[in-house]
């Protein structure tokens, strides 16, 4: 039985050509991704208290329980966070918020890019909107994910080897600046920013304060 299931990948696996190619996204979906699911699911079967909602086990789990829901949970986030053809510059409210939080919409794709690209080790960076209703980049190590420290994640960049050595073998750097540049997809954001202020995008602008 399966507690938990993979949600579809929202493109075909060659669409994000020529960033991340066609294999890279094989694996990674099928192979990484689908294993921590699948992991994921056979705790469940042998311990009841792994029955509960993912969210709930990113911020509340420990151990490899905790490793394998994060994984799933982020790896999630970060498929529906891409875009072929995304990138460019957001929108409107989107814009204006990350323009005055980082001063300047350059700053912000700047400090996601060397962010993700010195994480040290296996993880994640994020765009996260704080416990204090900031806009930020962080990153986490691992699985874990920014619910656990109240913060609302509004993108993520995997930034595991897995995600990008097919590719461009050690230059994280290239693959990072390729999804900021060009794949991103920038109304996935503003949902999540949306839902995070629990406000609609015309009090967006209370939140680059
Ligand atoms: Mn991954």
């Amino acid at each position: 039985m399966a507690y938990f299931e993979q949600a579809p990948l929202p493109f075909a696996t060659d669409a994000l050509e020529p960033w991340i190619g066609a294999r890279t996204v094989e694996i990674h979906y099928g192979g990484h991704h689908r294993g921590y699911v699948e992991k994921l699911n056979q705790l469940a079967r042998e311990d009841a208290s792994a029955r509960r909602p993912l969210a709930d086990l990113v911020c509340e789990a420990e151990g490899d329980l905790l490793d394998l829901a994060g994984q799933a949970w982020n790896h999630d986030f970060y498929w529906r966070g891409l875009r072929p053809r995304g990138g460019g510059k957001p929108a409107g409210a989107l814009l204006a918020c990350l323009d005055a939080a980082f001063c300047g919409f350059a700053n912000c794709q700047r400090r996601l890019v060397e962010t993700a690209t010195g994480h040290f080790g296996s993880g994640w960076a994020w765009l996260v909107l704080d416990e204090r209703e900031r806009l930020r980049v962080t990153t986490t190590h691992d699985g874990h994910n920014p619910l656990r420290h109240g913060q609302a994640p509004l993108y993520t960049i995997d930034v595991w080897e897995h995600a990008y050595y097919l590719d461009v073998q050690n230059e994280r750097d290239r693959y990072v600046d390729a999804v900021i540049k060009h794949l991103v997809d920038w109304d996935f954001v503003l949902e999540n920013l949306v839902r995070a202020t629990g406000a609609g995008c015309r009090s967006l602008r209370s939140v680059a304060r």
